[in-house]
């Protein structure tokens, strides 16, 4: 094990770390997954608390996603999609769009690309709709949507922005409706609508100039799984209509089932009462779960209106957008086989029943004296630890590996965010690692 972390530090430079940190603090030496659990080089076993970054529903090794991937390594596994096309990406995007009720599917290959591709596509739409003028970019405080160039021009995390800010393009941000704002008798949903309320400020004045509002819906994971009222989707939805503003759902880490529904655009009802089953973005962002944590894809949804503006004979007028790999067929049937579980397996609502039953289980985490705004959505709880000294989320970290459970704290914000396959167990060993960490002095 000491033979990796020294090649590791010697070879690969690891993302969002401080390399130096790894010499106090060196990485798990993965060997091999299974379900929810990572199992180290010397056989130790963690709960993969926080799936990965996010990435994982299904396990690691689940025999399903494996058969799919070795069923297409057998056919073909990739060929450009420029020119080219074949049955997974295909079968990929007729189900997406029935999903997600919007058209074309245009693919990258994670999630930063998802949103330069967005933002890029809203833009080229303006232009080609005769107002070129129209290309400013709108988004929430302590948002995040990647950290490539363009996506980070959106994103507002200071530790990973700043840096670059020269780099940078000028975007604006606006109140984040995050529901630990509110002030103190005002309901999460009055301050979302407050939020809302100067959104339409910034758009009664700069419409002209602005191409997109971009948001996460319902969650701003990167900021500390920040939750907000659905009201406040559906009063932007209105005023990007009313403004002629492009909406951009970046779902890329609350999709695939993360919020309670497979979309959390789909918790906002439209304020009038249409009927309408959610609100209706005008481009969608996927990536993470699509392929069930297994390959990188990414893919953009957007409306007929926004598609048929590109089309044409002629060729500038196209999105002239590609990666290597856009539409990766092995990728394509990961995700091909996790839409197949959702169906198969009824799963969105299995977890219904799950994320009910986990909040009983951390009903004592939730009611320790350090934890503040405990709060929960479909398959993620998070907590505040309002008295977390510098240094905490470390801390935590390795606290909580002695427990056999991996998870990383976003600052003073600790977060569970387990695979769909975790189970009852798991979680009340998941709940008596986190109350040890909490009561641990030295944490
Ligand atoms: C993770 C994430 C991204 C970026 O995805 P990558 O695959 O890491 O580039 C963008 N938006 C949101 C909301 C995310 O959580």
């Amino acid at each position: 094990m000491d033979d990796l972390l020294n090649r590791t530090r010697a070879a690969v430079w690891h993302p969002c770390t401080q390399m130096k940190q790894l010499e106090a603090a060196p990485p798990l030496a993965i060997a091999r997954g299974e379900g929810p659990w990572l199992i180290d080089v010397v056989g130790r076993r963690y709960l993969d608390a926080i799936s990965s970054w996010w990435v994982n529903l299904f396990g690691h090794c689940n025999p399903r996603i494996n058969a799919a991937i070795t069923d297409q390594l057998g056919k073909i596994e990739h060929v450009m999609l420029a020119g080219a096309t074949h049955e997974p990406v295909v079968a990929l995007s007729e189900r997406l769009a029935k999903l997600t009720g919007l058209g074309h599917a245009f693919y990258g290959s994670d999630g930063a690309s998802a949103t330069e591709i967005a933002l890029k596509m809203s833009a080229h739409y303006w232009r080609n709709s005769g107002q070129p003028g129209k290309n400013g970019f709108v988004s929430l405080k302590n948002g995040y949507h990647g950290e490539t160039v363009g996506a980070l021009s959106v994103t507002d995390i200071p530790l990973f922005k700043s840096t670059y800010a020269p780099l940078l393009r000028h975007t604006v941000q606006v109140s984040t409706p995050d529901a630990r704002l509110a002030e103190p008798g005002e309901s999460s949903e009055a301050y979302a609508l407050r939020c809302a309320a100067a959104l339409e400020t910034h758009l009664a004045a700069h419409a002209d100039e602005t191409a997109a509002f971009i948001v996460e819906p319902l969650v701003q994971g990167a900021a500390g799984m920040a939750m907000y009222h659905p009201s406040y989707l559906s009063r932007v939805r209105e005023l990007c209509t009313q403004y002629k503003v492009h909406l951009i759902a970046d779902e890329i880490a609350v999709g695939f089932g993360r919020t309670g529904s497979m979309f959390a655009c789909e918790q906002a009802l439209p304020l009038a009462g249409s009927g309408i089953h959610g609100v209706r973005p005008d481009f969608i962002c996927l990536s993470k779960g699509i392929t069930g944590g297994y390959l990188p894809l990414s893919a953009v949804l957007t409306t007929d209106d926004i598609y048929a503006a590109f089309y044409g004979d002629e060729t500038a007028r196209g999105f002239l957008h590609s990666h290597s790999y856009t539409g990766n067929p092995l990728a394509c049937r990961a995700a091909l086989a996790v839409l197949d579980i959702f169906e198969h397996d009824q799963v969105i609502a299995a977890n219904r029943i799950k994320s009910s039953e986990f909040t009983s289980i951390l009903a004592e985490v939730a009611a320790h004296t350090r934890v503040r705004h405990f709060r929960h959505l479909g398959m993620i709880w998070a907590f505040d630890v309002p008295d977390a000294a510098p240094g905490f989320s470390a801390r935590f970290h390795r606290a909580a590996l002695a427990q056999g459970v991996f998870m990383r704290p976003i600052g003073a914000t600790v977060y569970v965010m387990p695979p769909y396959v975790t189970s009852a167990d798991d979680m009340r060993g998941l709940a008596d690692a986190m109350l040890v960490c909490l009561s641990d002095p030295g944490v």
